[in-house]
């Protein structure tokens, strides 16, 4: 028999040195990534340039190291079968100089596509005859005589840069073409993108994944609630999704992860807009916050999902089997005025169907995601009743 694998052999946990995989980036999708491979059977390694991070925390090994050192990159190689990676902006070119020696999924084209504005809009806008949805308009900000020449068919609109931009941060909204350009200058004249304004009924997003063998699967639709830009709550199912827009986003999924020629956990975040459009917004080329329900009401979570793409096994059922709302737990939850203090998680798990994940962050800090709690019940009602009474304890407003 030849000792020779085919292209498509899979990486089966257990027979160390084939079950090493490696993760870029030490944050908190990380460390769930790392807990799902380690279920498994895999051994994790993470590249981060801090020691100490939540993903170290639980990797049984940390490359500690700038996302683009070259020795660094070289130690991950050498210990792993295969990398991922937990945020898109990983420098697309230590993907491709880890590709050399090791499989990794997704790959530097899906990431660079992901991690630039103008080249996501690009590939929507070509993706469109397929998937069905357009992005929202816009046009590439990098000079002020491209600020001269916006037409007001942009206004009021939102100023976004092009790279780097998560959170709502790196975002100006803008009603007139002075205020676009102060905020350009604000920006330092990086490379912007302005997009025009929508009329949001609510968001929704879609997690797809597709593995070596181009076979794809898609999870239930999202919906999901931003505050002050970052992630509130995501509800599944949607209590105010059309099952046609549910389709229509579905199927779109699955065309952008073909298209792409992607391998692994892909997230697309739509808007549904006031006439009931689908317009699709942005990618995420990894697990995404809006996911997170998917650990405890679905079959497989999106983060056995990342590990079962990346070392080529077949794909999971992505059947939720409870309904579901997603709290993520921001820094602010441990302050009252100036007192800091834990919260009252023994209060929280107390509440029917409720599943908490700290991502063992040790310094809080308004803003900062530090956790998630997901209720799960028989109904969509009994988990919002529980996730509003974890709201109360919390003191967060529901
Ligand atoms: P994240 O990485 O947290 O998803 P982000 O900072 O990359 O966010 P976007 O998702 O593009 O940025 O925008 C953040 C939020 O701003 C959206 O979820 C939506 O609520 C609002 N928003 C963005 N673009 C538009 C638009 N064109 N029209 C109306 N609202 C928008
Ligand atoms: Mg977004």
């Amino acid at each position: 028999m030849s000792n020779v694998k085919s292209l498509n052999s899979p990486f089966l946990p257990g027979a160390d040195p084939q079950s090493w995989l490696g993760v870029m980036g030490g944050g908190q999708l990380g460390r769930m990534f790392a807990q799902a491979a380690q279920s498994m059977g895999y051994q994790v390694a993470v590249l981060e340039p801090s020691d100490d991070c939540p993903a170290g925390q639980v990797a049984q090994r940390l490359v500690n190291a700038p996302y683009e050192d070259a020795a660094g990159l070289d130690a991950l190689a050498a210990q792993c079968v295969a990398v991922t990676t937990e945020f898109e902006n990983v420098p697309a070119d230590s993907l491709s100089r880890l590709a050399q020696a090791v499989f990794v999924a997704p790959n530097a084209h899906g990431v660079s596509v992901a991690q630039d504005r103008v080249a996501e809009k690009a590939f929507f806008v070509a993706c469109a005859p397929k998937s069905g949805v357009m992005p929202a308009p816009h046009k590439v900000i990098a000079s002020f005589d491209d600020v001269d020449a916006i037409g007001d068919d942009l206004l009021p609109g939102i100023l976004k840069t092009v790279r780097m931009g998560y959170d709502g941060k790196g975002q100006v909204r803008v009603k007139t073409r002075e205020e676009v350009r102060v905020a350009f200058e604000g920006m330092g004249e990086v490379t912007c993108l302005l997009e025009k304004m929508l009329p949001l009924a609510y968001e929704v997003s879609v997690l797809t994944a597709r593995g070596a063998d181009g076979q794809s699967v898609v999870y239930p639709i999202a919906e999901n609630v931003h505050r002050d830009g970052i992630l509130f709550t995501t509800t599944v199912p949607g209590p105010n999704v059309s099952a046609d827009s549910a389709r229509k986003a579905q199927d779109a999924a699955r065309a952008i992860v073909a298209e792409l020629g992607y391998v692994g956990v892909l997230c697309i975040e739509f808007f549904v807009l006031t006439d009931g459009t689908l317009v699709v917004n942005e990618m995420a080329p990894r697990p995404h916050n809006s996911g997170h329900y998917t650990i405890d009401a679905c079959v497989t979570s999106q983060f056995a999902q990342q590990v079962r793409a990346m070392a080529k096994l077949p794909l999971g059922d992505v059947r939720q089997h409870s309904p579901a709302v997603m709290l993520n737990i921001l820094g602010d939850v441990w302050f009252d005025g100036e007192s800091m203090s834990e919260p009252p998680w023994d209060r929280v798990v107390a509440l029917p169907g409720a599943c908490l994940h700290l991502y063992g962050k040790d310094d809080p800090r308004p803003g900062r995601k530090m956790g998630h709690v997901t209720f799960v019940a028989p109904t969509l009602a009994e988990a919002q009743q529980h996730l509003a009474a974890a709201c109360a304890i919390l003191g967060i407003a529901p």
